[in-house]
């Protein structure tokens, strides 16, 4: 039977894949971004790929009234959520000395607070709809393996994924028994608009990176997302919980990912 399913930053990159493999399924797919063309251009994508339906929902997850006020009608329109996908972020490098409060703010609002905003507001409901019917609801959160390391470039967004690991490990534990999973998918690096805009700065380091990669390439967002489907399927997931799993190519097993973290921001101009 169709899930309902919710991908914030659903509009682009790994979002947007994580979409296109729900709608696969033949799911009822959702979408939040803050831009509505970029929604829109990819809910076609998202329906022409087979989801059941698809919504779109112009939506900061900064703000906790907004996505109050998404979940309230994607409530009204599915009932509550089978799929959770916290995957909205935002990130740029600076050294931690170079970063403002307001850079600091920036990347924690979207990241950790959005995150929360967004599990509990749609947790809520799961929990509601549990008592109801029983049935097991999944969350998936992405992180990155500076969350457990150390991010130097991006302590703004190390600090916030550690957040969301943490966030994750504890509803997977609080929310047991209201038969909800949450996990998080840790990526390697991939090419998105999000990275060719603020992270990698030029070819060069792209190449050092993927130097960097034990399994020698980049992954993709198309890649990840099967990751991303394995840990929300119940059938094949139903009893993982609390993990974190980094699908990177083995890069955070070497460490390399201090440096060219580092690298890029020594680079990056004031
Ligand atoms: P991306 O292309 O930049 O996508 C980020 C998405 O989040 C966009 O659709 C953006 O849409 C949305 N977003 C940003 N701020 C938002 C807000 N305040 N409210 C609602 N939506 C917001 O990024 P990506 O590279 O695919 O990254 C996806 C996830 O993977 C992120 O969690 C990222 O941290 C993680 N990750 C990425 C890499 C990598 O190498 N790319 C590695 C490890 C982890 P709008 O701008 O329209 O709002």
């Amino acid at each position: 039977m169709a899930r309902t399913v919710l991908v914030t930053g659903g509009g682009t990159g790994l979002g947007k894949a994580a979409a296109l493999r729900f709608a696969r399924e033949g799911d009822r797919v959702a979408i939040c971004g803050r831009r509505t063309e970029v929604l829109e251009a990819a809910s076609r994508e998202i329906a022409a790929a087979g989801a059941a339906d698809v919504a779109t929902f112009a939506c900061d997850v900064r703000y906790d009234d907004d996505v109050a006020k998404m979940a309230a009608a994607l409530h009204e329109r599915w009932g509550a959520l089978d799929v959770l996908l916290a995957n909205a972020a935002g990130n740029f490098v600076c050294p931690a000395e170079k970063l403002s409060p307001n850079g600091w703010k920036a990347v924690i609002e979207i990241v950790l607070n959005g995150t929360f905003y967004c599990c509990s507001a749609f947790g809520r409901k799961m929990i509601e709809a549990h008592a109801a019917d029983g049935k097991g609801r999944s969350i998936v959160t992405i992180v990155a393996d500076y969350a457990w390391a150390a991010g130097p470039g991006v302590i703004h967004s190390a600090s916030a994924k550690a957040g969301v690991l943490a966030l994750t490990r504890t509803l997977a534990v609080e929310w047991a028994r209201h038969g909800i999973r949450a996990n998080a998918v840790s990526p390697g690096p991939f090419r998105s608009e999000g990275t060719d805009k603020n992270l990698w700065l030029d070819e060069t380091l792209a190449r050092e990176i993927v130097e960097s990669i034990p399994l020698r390439r980049y992954t993709t967002a198309a890649e990840v997302a099967e990751s991303i489907a394995f840990l929300a399927d119940e059938a094949k997931a139903g009893y993982i919980t609390g993990a974190c799993l980094p699908v990177d190519g083995g890069h955070w097993l070497t460490g390399s990912h201090l440096g060219f973290l580092d690298a890029i921001a020594r680079a990056a101009k004031p």
